[in-house]
Order: structure tokens, then sequence, then C-alpha cells
């Protein structure tokens, strides 16, 4: 048994780069988007305060004053990635907070505009599984039938009893069926999950990956749990009252999940990062490259690689 030959790269997982590469023949970049969105689990919709873990702050660029338009964060991000070697086509990721939570025409009318936009092949749209309602995802799939669309729902656990430790106001039946909406055309689906939420057993971050791998799923995210200032979990973590997560526990984590899930599904990220202003913790989660590396050096290690175990998880 050898690694797919499919992937076109010398790593162990089927990466996003090789993806685009693969796909398109060409670097691709995803450009972030502060399209002005808030959150139904943030303004009193769904729940009030957000998961324990989310500063609630929205994207720098938000935070620096009023928002640029979306035509121009996208010519922003654009003249960034020009400066560098073979970037040649972009998909706008409509990333702060909820991408989805507008009427259909004011989503229309903010995708449109980044679409309008030179060299902009496509959508990705982070949203929750509770906030993409029938006339979204035709809304959605409608693009996906002339660009390359990518619908990033948050999942972050498979496990209700963790969803409401977290007070993510939204549940894995919401998952579930915003999977089965969503899924069977012509929209990818990409799902964000977090290790090391509290309370969880590494046997429960498996069944999370395991219930993925058996999914019409085509992309991953995992993260690692950060507790950040101004947060409920950072507030707890300052008074010692959570233990996040050692490196060798999430490393060790993260290959597991990696073994079982299918050879194809795109791997579009190992590990969180960013925020270093408010960043408290776990100290080796701020070094995101020694956090891959030691990833691909505990792959290395069990000569293993995505997708190895991926038919007997199915059938155990
Ligand atoms: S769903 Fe996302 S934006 Fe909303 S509170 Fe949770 S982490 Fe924050």
């Amino acid at each position: 048994m050898v690694k797919p030959p499919f992937w076109n790269n010398t790593k162990r997982y089927y990466d996003l780069k090789s993806y685009w590469i693969n796909r398109f023949g060409c670097r691709v970049h995803k450009l972030p988007i502060d399209a002005g969105f808030t959150c139904p689990n943030r303004d009193g919709t769904v729940a009030v305060g957000g998961c324990i873990y989310c500063d609630g702050r929205g994207s720098a660029l938000r935070r620096a004053g009023p928002l640029p338009s979306v035509g121009d964060q996208v010519r922003r991000g654009q003249a960034f990635y020009r400066g560098r070697p073979k970037a040649e086509k972009f998909i706008a990721y409509f990333q702060t907070f909820t991408n989805t939570y507008a009427p259909a025409e004011k989503l229309r009318t903010l995708y449109d505009e980044a679409l309008a936009e030179k060299d902009v092949i496509g959508l990705s749209i982070g949203t929750r599984p509770d906030c993409v309602p029938d006339e979204t995802l035709a809304l959605i799939r409608s693009y996906a039938e002339r660009y390359h669309v990518w619908l990033e729902l948050g999942l972050q656990s498979i496990h209700d009893r963790t969803l409401r430790a977290i007070n993510r106001g939204c549940d894995a039946a919401a998952f579930r069926d915003a999977v089965r909406r969503a899924s069977g055309g012509p929209v990818l689906i990409c799902v964000h999950i977090i290790v090391g939420l509290p309370g969880e057993t590494r046997e429960e971050i498996i069944a999370t990956a395991r219930e993925l791998a058996a999914l019409p799923v085509q992309g991953i995210k995992i993260h690692s749990l950060l507790a950040l200032e101004g947060t409920a979990l950072g507030g707890r973590f300052k008074r010692g009252e959570v233990t996040l997560m050692t490196r060798e526990a999430y490393v060790g984590t993260v290959c597991d999940i990696l073994e079982i899930l299918p050879p194809g599904m795109v791997i579009q990220r190992l590990t969180a990062d960013g925020y270093r202003d408010i960043f408290l913790g776990p100290a080796w989660a701020g070094n995101k490259l020694a956090v891959l590396n030691a990833i691909d050096r505990e792959l290395a290690a069990r000569d293993s690689w995505q997708g190895r175990k991926h038919a007997s998880a199915l059938a155990s």
C-alpha cells in the first residue's frame, strides 16, 4: 500500500496548495474578506456571548476603521500576493463571522462584487450549519455552477455535550442537515473542527473525524484550541480552570485523524494561528511551523499518511 499518487506532492497528506495546482495548474490564493457580517451566536438570535473561544472582534481590518468595500479588499489582497511568485488566480474567502447571515439578495450583491474582480475564480464562504437556509443554498449553488465554490461549515465537534459546553448554539443534527442539503451538487463542503475542546477525550475527537470520513465532505480545517484574552475560555485558562492540550497530544491526535480521513479530502489547515496580540496559550501553538513539522515527523515515524486507515475505519 502506498500513498495516493494523484496528490502529486511530497507530503503525507493532500494539502490545499497541491489541490489547487492539480485542479487549476497554477497557484491559487484565498483572499480573506470581512464583509461586515455579524453572528447569530453573538447578537442574541441564537445565543449571546458567542462560542467560549471566540474573541468577537472581527478582522483586523474592521478594528482599524470603516471597512473597505469587498472589491477594495479583493484588490488589496491581490496586490499583496502579486508581489509573490506565481500568484495567478484567487478565491474570495468570506471569512469573518457568519458569511451567510443576511437575506439572499444582500448576499448576492456581496458575492457578485468579489467575483467581478479580475482573476477571481470562485468563493469560499465560512458559516454556521444553522445559517444556511434553502434559499441561501440555492444562491450558493447557482455560483458553483459557474465558479469554484466552497462552503465552509463550522462543526468543531460532533458531540452535542461538547457543543453545549462551548456555547456553540448549534447541534450536530443541524450540521448533518446542512451537509445533506448542500451536498450532491457542485458546492464543495469544507468542515472546520477543533482538537482539544474542554472535556473531550481522544476517542471522542476521533469519533468526530470518523463521521466526517463517511460524509460527502471534500475538505477539512483542523484547528488547535487557543485561549485568547477577552474570551470566556481565556478567563478560565488564566484562572487555571482548564488545561489545554500538549503539543504531543495534539500532533498524535491530528495524525490519527488524518489516517482515517479519505485520501481525496483536501486538508486546508492543520493548526490555528494568528491572534498574536491576545494569545494566551498553549505556548506551543504560537509556532505554527513547528507544529506542522511535528505532524510530518509523526506521520513519517508511523510510516503513515492520510487515508491509510480510511477503509478499515469505515468498516469498524
Ligand atoms: S459561530 Fe463563529 S463568529 Fe459566531 S460566536 Fe462562534 S466562533 Fe464566533
